[in-house]
Formats: structure tokens, C-alpha cells, sequence
């Protein structure tokens, strides 16, 4: 089951890889290729069963990583590798502390997480909310931790078994660099994902569809924002990342 929808995402590859979940697993994955047949076997933990698309693409990738010594001497192999594993490691600590005390869980502790020191996300979602979905969107939203530089949505379950939706920000994003309009952009986007849910054409996941697309061209900032993030987020994400080097390396 879980086999058959995770690859879902990479049509082509399901002679080739196998996904275990390997409850024992916290915080590792690994991968291990049958170098005669090419099949490779990705091994995750629970915590990586259902993730968003990105993550889940990711892994995906990161598992049909090049396996020969040449190819992994090559600088572009391990800045690739790395980037993958970053996001893969963002994710799963943005979920880790909830998925630790899932019984205990309660989404009224993420309505604190949505005030940023820039940005207040509930502000900007009950906006949107009202101006493109006539006010009946529900989900939580919350800033994702300061360098993480993936947004996306989830569905989760609380104590009392109801599902909610919850939207993650980038933390990349709660900056005094980045314009208004970008984070409004983000954020439309991400609750266009609970409206315009993923779909399947034959074995294919469409993610961002053509409806998908459209809606998202609705939106008056899109090829402002999109030209914005292409300029400027890579040096933003390197600068998130220093900050908080140099931060860490004060406390010791
Ligand atoms: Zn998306």
C-alpha cells in the first residue's frame, strides 16, 4: 500500500525501488542497491510514511542517488545529496516533537507558532481566507523553524481523532528582507493545496495541476513573487543559515 502510493510521485521506478517503514527508525534512512539488478531497497522511519509531496520527492530522489565512486567524487553529486537530505531533516524536525507525544496532541498549541518576528501568518491567512475563499478555509498555520526553507501542508489527527489541516511556512520567509506580497504568495499557495487536492491521472499524482495553476494565477503578485523567489531566496537561505551557525556557536 504504502509502496504503491509513495511511488506514485516517480512513475517509472516501481520495478526499481521498494519502500520499507521501519518502525525502529527514529531520525535515519537508508538505502541499499542490489548492484547486479539495480533494485534498490529505501528504508524510512515512521515518521517519513506520509509526507508532503516535496519531502516524499526528495527521498525519492535522494534513494536513486548515484552509486559509483566516480559519480559520488563529483561536487555537484554532494551538493545535491546535501540539499536533499536538508530537506528531508527540516521536515522531520518540524514534526518531531508532535510526532513524540502524538497522544498529548493538540493543535491549539500552533496557534502561537503563527506570529513571526516580521510576519503574523494568522493575519495574512484570514485575509486571504476572505478575499479568495469566501472565509471558509479551516487549517492551522505556523512558521516552520528559522533556516527551514520548505513550505507545505499537511493533514493531521488530534486527541480526539479529527483530522485538521496544517500549513507550514518556510521560516526562510519571516524575514524583514522578504515583501509583503511574497508571503501572501507562499501562503496562497499552500491553502490552494487544501482547495485543489492532489489527484490521480492513471498512476501519476498531479500536485499542481492545470486548475491548480490557474488558481494560483489568480493571484495579482504570482509572476512578482516567482521572479522575486528565483533573485533572491537562495542568498536568504544562506543567510538564515549563518545567522543561526553563529548563533549556536555563541551558546558554546
Ligand atoms: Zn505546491
Amino acid at each position: 500500500m504504502l509502496h504503491s502510493s509513495y511511488l506514485s510521485a516517480a512513475p517509472g521506478l516501481d520495478d526499481l525501488l521498494e519502500i520499507v517503514v521501519n518502525r525502529r527508525l527514529k531520525k535515519s534512512w537508508r538505502v541499499k542497491v542490489n548492484f547486479r539488478t539495480g533494485e534498490r531497497v529505501l528504508t524510512i522511519p515512521e515518521v517519513l510514511a506520509n509526507p508532503p509531496e516535496e519531502v516524499r520527492e526528495s527521498l525519492i530522489r535522494w534513494a536513486m542517488l548515484p552509486m559509483t565512486r566516480k559519480a559520488r567524487r563529483n561536487a555537484a553529486f554532494a551538493s545535491n545529496k546535501k540539499t536533499l537530505e536538508e530537506t528531508i531533516r527540516a521536515y522531520m524536525e518540524s514534526c518531531g516533537v508532535c510526532q513524540e507525544r502524538k497522544s498529548r496532541f493538540n493543535p491549539a498549541a500552533f496557534e502561537n507558532q503563527a506570529r513571526g518576528v516580521n510576519y503574523d501568518l494568522q493575519m495574512i491567512f484570514d485575509t486571504l481566507n476572505r478575499t479568495y475563499f469566501h472565509g471558509e478555509m479551516k487549517s492551522y498555520i505556523r512558521w516552520g523553524h528559522g533556516a527551514s526553507k520548505t513550505s507545505y501542508q499537511t493533514t493531521r489527527v488530534d486527541k480526539g481523532g479529527n483530522q485538521f489541516n496544517l500549513i507550514t511556512i518556510s521560516g526562510v520567509y519571516d524575514s524583514p528582507q522578504v515583501p509583503e506580497y511574497a508571503v501572501f504568495a507562499i501562503v496562497y499557495h499552500e491553502m490552494l493545496h487544501i482547495a485543489i487536492p492532489p489527484y490521480m491521472v492513471n498512476v501519476r499524482r498531479v500536485v499542481h495541476g492545470k486548475e491548480f495553476k490557474a488558481a494560483e494565477k489568480k493571484f495579482p503578485f504570482y509572476n512578482q513573487w516567482i521572479t522575486w523567489e528565483r533573485e533572491n531566496m537562495s542568498r536568504l537561505i544562506m543567510n538564515a543559515r549563518r545567522r543561526i551557525k553563529r548563533k549556536s556557536a555563541r551558546k558554546v
